[in-house]
């Protein structure tokens, strides 16, 4: 069966030390001209006008969607400069590794793509420090949905595109480190590979009902799950 894997970015590819959630915040603020904003809510797992549009309610500011389309013109360049400022920026454990095995595999029934809540621009910015875009020619953003069900859908059709057959004909896994990506990947009939490298814990992803479960993906059976 033809196998399309899309992977999140925060927390399971890399962690950006911060600068990620600095840039969405340093944006909301830059636009609506306040000296800093600060969330007090965690943005894992959420897309990025999910976060928007929460951080503004938590200011008790209508989040309406030219304000929204101000703050993503904004966020571009403040990230930029984030992550390369970012002194604890990394790739996760195994991560690189399990990407150059991927692509030396030479499996032509296999798509390599992202599933994030990260518009594309985004996730360009926060994959080109570590030179990991050119492992993923496609993927499904937040761009796509704000919804990360919807996202993973639209990531998984331009993977089927890509692989000449319907989407319906693959077989679907989402690698990511939240909750949310365990229940966006069955809310498309998806199988989640789940690591324990970002914001929740084993027994946080096992509760949510993870596929497959790994301290993180240099750990044995994790890169063999990718492709079982
Ligand atoms: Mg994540």
């Amino acid at each position: 069966m033809p196998r399309i894997l899309l992977f999140d970015i925060d927390g399971t590819l890399i962690r950006s030390g911060g600068a990620g959630a600095r840039a969405l915040e340093r944006a909301v603020a830059a636009v609506l001209g306040l000296a800093s904003v600060q969330a007090d809510f965690s943005f894992g797992g959420m897309t990025d006008r999910m976060i928007f549009r929460r951080l503004l309610g938590s200011l008790g500011v209508e989040p309406e969607e030219s304000l929204i389309a101000r703050i993503l013109e904004r966020y571009p360049a403040i990230l930029e400069e984030e992550v390369a400022n970012a002194e604890h920026y990394a790739v996760q454990r195994g991560m690189r590794e399990s990407l150059q095995a991927l692509e030396l595999s030479g499996r032509g029934d296999l798509a390599v793509g992202l599933g994030t809540g990260n518009v594309e621009r985004g996730a360009r910015i926060k994959l080109a420090r570590a030179d990991l875009n050119r492992f993923f020619p496609f993927g499904g953003f937040g761009c796509d949905a704000e919804d990360r069900g919807e996202l993973l859908a639209a990531g998984a059709a331009r993977g089927a595109e890509r692989l000449g057959v319907a989407v319906s004909e693959c077989s679907i896994v989402v690698v990511g480190d939240t909750p949310r990506d365990v229940s966006a990947a069955h809310a498309i009939g998806a199988r989640c590979v789940a690591v324990a490298t970002g914001g929740a814990t084993r027994d946080e992803l096992e509760a949510a009902g993870a596929d497959h479960l790994f301290d993180d993906m240099a750990s044995p059976g994790a890169y063999e799950a990718l492709l079982s």
